[in-house]
């Protein structure tokens, strides 16, 4: 049975990546923060009482700012593989904590590697550190002849985050050259889910078009609506990482979909999931958005009533605007192949948050109507 550690279980990516190992077999630990409430929501479904007799999964109290946590956990666990997915992992909060999110990003990334190199456990556990499309910052000249960006492709991050994750990918390169490790960077597109944190813009938009059209909320407000990102889904995405642990050679790979949507397309896309046509008076970054007409007699929208408007505090002080990523090498070395596209993916992102949304909607009712 192989054995897996996961960072940053409790989050989208190790959610769906802990499923994908456990029903391949592998023992699955995970390392999650104490919090003051619950933050395993995204993994209790498969959460195991550890006084069971076969338990293949099991969660360890720690940090990614914790060294000694780090390589305490890793001398338990043995880890044939290690996912590092634990990050701080929002653009613009990152440049309101710039010094911690080099701290978990970046430093977290070098205390992993080096708990395994301390460990002496360098020839058993391979590594696969989370880089990101974001190390790009968007460039336009720094696209390959096709218009992509690739394996070879230039870097100039453009966030705190940006600038810590590009630590983490030179670090995973530098101790896979100089001590011959089994490390990898995945430098992964934007990839979402009925699980996505609810501050992304997709999610945020997906939950919002659900509490308007049922009436829950009046407006959705949005930053840079002409942002372009390659969108994919993470349930696809975990697969790939599991692949580039499989191979014979420790490489980098891109994982993307290969297409750009602008932010104002995805609203579109999921208003129309409800039935209701956005239409967008304007191009430049202070328009608003209208509702032009609303087929879906489920909804009851006003004709012409502003449900989407542009408010600057979501604007990043310096941007990305464009990301469309080649996986070219993806598809040819790692045999992956993304089974959703961008409509499957809103598509089924509405699907939950109409189902959720409703939820909190009866439940509200239920408690407004009960007499204490
Ligand atoms: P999430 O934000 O959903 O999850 C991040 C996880 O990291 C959570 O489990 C979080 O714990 C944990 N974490 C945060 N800080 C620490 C810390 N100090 N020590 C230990 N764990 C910590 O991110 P995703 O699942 O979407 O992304 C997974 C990884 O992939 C991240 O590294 C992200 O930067 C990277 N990435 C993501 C992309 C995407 O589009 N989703 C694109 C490219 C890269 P808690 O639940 O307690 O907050
Ligand atoms: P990112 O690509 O990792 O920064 O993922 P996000 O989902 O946070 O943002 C994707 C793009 O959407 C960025 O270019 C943002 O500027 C843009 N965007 C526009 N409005 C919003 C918003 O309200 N929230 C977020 N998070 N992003 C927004």
């Amino acid at each position: 049975m192989k054995i897996a550690l996961i960072t940053g279980i409790t989050g989208q990516d190790g959610s769906y990546l802990a499923e994908l190992l456990l029903e391949k077999g592998y023992m699955v630990h995970g390392v999650k923060r104490r919090a003051s409430s619950f933050n395993t929501q995204r993994i209790d479904h498969i959460y195991q009482d550890q006084h069971e007799t076969h338990v293949n999964f099991k969660l360890h109290y720690g940090d990614l700012t914790d060294s000694t946590n780090i390589i305490r956990i890793i001398q338990e666990v043995k880890p044939d593989e290690i996912y590092n997915l634990g990050a701080m992992s929002h653009v613009k909060v990152s440049f309101d904590s710039p010094e911690y999110v080099a701290n978990v990003d970046g430093i977290g990334t070098l205390r992993i590697l080096e708990a395994v190199r301390i460990l002496g456990l360098e020839k058993k556990t391979r590594i696969y550190q989370a880089s990101t499309s974001e190390l790009y910052g968007g460039l336009a000249e720094n696209k390959n002849e096709k218009g992509f960006y690739d394996e070879h492709s230039p870097f100039y991050p453009r966030s705190p985050y940006g600038v810590a994750k590009i630590y983490g990918f030179w670090i995973t390169k530098n101790y896979r050259e100089a001590y011959d490790m089994f490390a990898c960077n995945g430098i992964l597109f934007n990839h979402e889910s009925p699980r996505r944190g609810e501050t992304f813009v997709t999610r945020k938009i997906t939950m919002a078009t659900a509490a308007i059209a049922l009436g829950e909320q009046d407006c959705l407000y949005l930053g840079n609506l002409d942002a372009q990102r390659d969108w994919g889904h993470a349930k696809d995405y975990v697969e790939a990482m599991w692949r580039i642990l499989q191979q014979d050679v420790a490489e980098d790979y891109v994982i993307a979909m290969g297409e750009t949507t602008y932010v104002r397309d995805f609203v579109k896309m999921s208003f129309a999931e409800v039935g209701i046509d956005i239409e967008f008076n304007g191009e430049g970054v202070n328009e608003k958005g209208y509702v032009a007409s609303c087929s879906n007699p489920a909804y009851q929208i006003e004709l012409g009533k502003q449900i989407i408007a542009v408010d600057p505090q979501y604007f990043r002080p310096t941007e990305v605007d464009l990301l469309i990523g080649d996986p070219t090498k993806s598809k040819t070395q790692l045999g992956w192949v993304p089974k959703y596209d961008l409509g499957g993916l809103v598509k089924e992102m509405m699907a939950s948050d109409l189902q959720y949304v409703l939820k909190e909607k009866m439940l509200k009712e239920v408690r407004s109507s009960i007499n204490y």
